[in-house]
């Protein structure tokens, strides 16, 4: 068994090949894709891209010189795991390993698919079609105060655009923090001339505008609905391969899906976290570079042999002039823990559970993360006074 085929060259797709050549794997490497264009990376796309400061994001990748078959312009339609065929556009793909990495798309605002201005932000094209629309300093409406909203507001603030953006909850963020952190964040909006309504729902996109269901109307020469992503595994219908309640694949504690010699790796893929006792789907770029190694590790030596996937989970953000980075996993119950004032330039968040650090949320105070993110990693207990001292380093009990 020789072949290995991978499908979806994004991240996950372009570092599982990597890293089997890195371990050593010497026979068959296929990474077919159903984009047009090389594989780039993504979080470019919301910031250097979009403002046209970064022409693209290739990845530096050598695919000649690593004997990697790259198979662009290539969508996968099914899979016949008793087989070991994978079915594409263009005819079958024998396999003796296949790695699932087709990572997520972007969600649709009901009854707006398809019409004239309404973008979404997840592919090249995407941002390249949003690019005039900055440079051109029209005025525009992103509808979810999520990470990509947040992301995208940020560059047309910086373009020179009226920015206006719509979200249900009543704060930004609103799915991945709790209210008194979130809250926060609601005046960077502002402060950066971004006008954020909240609470609010779209009603209806119409030509030139957005009709809120409060009746207000707001000019859009564009809109960018950012209301999340799911997982990429609609072509995988009547393979048989378990999919978990959020249409991720689910696989087992190192990556293998249910069915024979099949890993599934990145956004299209979740996992159960025995560190957080429940099974995990994390759509950032941390877990597209991290999975990718323990799927080539266990490909290489062989699953009983192989490690298992249980990571710190790690993200970024930039937005409105600062740098946002999370590191862990926390739960409602968890207990929080201020580290400098949430008005102030920099501060963090620290997330203790029965008095050891699950989750750190650092704005501009990239030494936190660091530190934090190891003590995550070894289970440390933190004394709660201490780390809510930010003049002190965050170090074990
Ligand atoms: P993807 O990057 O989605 O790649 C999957 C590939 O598979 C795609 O190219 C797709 O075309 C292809 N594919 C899908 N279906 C098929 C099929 N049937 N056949 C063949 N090919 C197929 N994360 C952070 O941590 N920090 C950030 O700042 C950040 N910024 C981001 C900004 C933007 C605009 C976006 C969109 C994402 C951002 N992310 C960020 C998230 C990060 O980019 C993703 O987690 C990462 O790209 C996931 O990699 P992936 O390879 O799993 O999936």
């Amino acid at each position: 068994d020789r072949r290995v085929v991978i499908v979806g060259a994004g991240m996950a797709g372009v570092q599982t090949a990597v890293a089997l050549r890195e371990q050593g794997w010497d026979g068959e490497i296929r990474l077919l894709g159903a984009e047009p264009h090389r594989p780039y990376d993504r979080p470019p796309l919301s910031k250097a891209v979009l403002l046209g400061k970064a022409e693209g994001s290739a990845f530096e990748v050598d695919f000649d010189s690593l004997v990697i078959a790259l198979e662009l312009d290539r969508e996968a339609t099914g899979l016949r795991a008793a087989e070991h065929i994978l079915d594409t556009d263009t005819g079958p793909v024998p396999y003796d390993v296949l790695v699932i990495a087709t990572g997520a798309d972007p969600v649709a605002l009901p009854g707006s698919e398809g019409m004239p201005g309404v973008h979404v932000l997840r592919t090249m094209d995407d941002a390249e079609r949003l690019r005039p629309v900055l440079a051109g300093q029209r005025d525009v409406v992103a509808v979810g105060a999520g990470w990509i909203g947040a992301e995208f507001a940020t560059a047309a603030r910086e373009a020179g655009c009226k920015v206006t953006v719509v979200e249900a909850a009543d704060r930004p963020l609103a799915g991945a923090l709790p209210a008194e952190v979130a809250a926060h964040m609601a005046d960077w909006y502002e402060h950066s001339g971004a006008h954020l309504v909240t609470g609010a729902h779209v009603a209806a996109v119409e030509p030139g505008a957005v009709v809120l269901d409060d009746g207000t109307r707001i000019p859009a020469d564009a809109i960018v609905v950012g209301i999340g992503a799911r997982p990429a595994t609609g072509w995988l219908a009547g393979s048989g391969i378990e999919l978990a309640p959020d249409r991720s694949v689910a696989t087992d504690d190192r990556l293998r899906t249910s069915l024979p010699d099949v890993y599934a790796v990145g956004d299209c893929a979740s996992f159960p976290s025995a560190r957080y006792g429940e099974r995990l789907l994390v759509h950032h770029w941390d877990n597209a570079l991290q999975g990718p190694r323990t799927v080539a590790e266990n490909i290489v030596h062989g699953p009983a042999e192989g490690p298992v996937y249980d990571p710190v989970p790690y993200f970024w953000s930039e937005q409105f002039g600062r740098f946002v980075q999370y590191a862990g996993h926390h739960a409602a119950a968890d207990e929080l823990v201020w580290r400098g004032s949430p008005d102030s330039a920099a501060w963090t968040v620290c997330w203790l559970r029965a008095g050891v650090l699950v989750a750190l949320l650092a704005v501009g105070r990239p030494r936190d993360l660091a530190q934090g993110r190891k003590l995550i990693e070894r289970g440390a207990r933190i004394d709660r006074e201490l780390a809510a001292d930010a003049a002190v380093p965050l170090k074990a009990a």
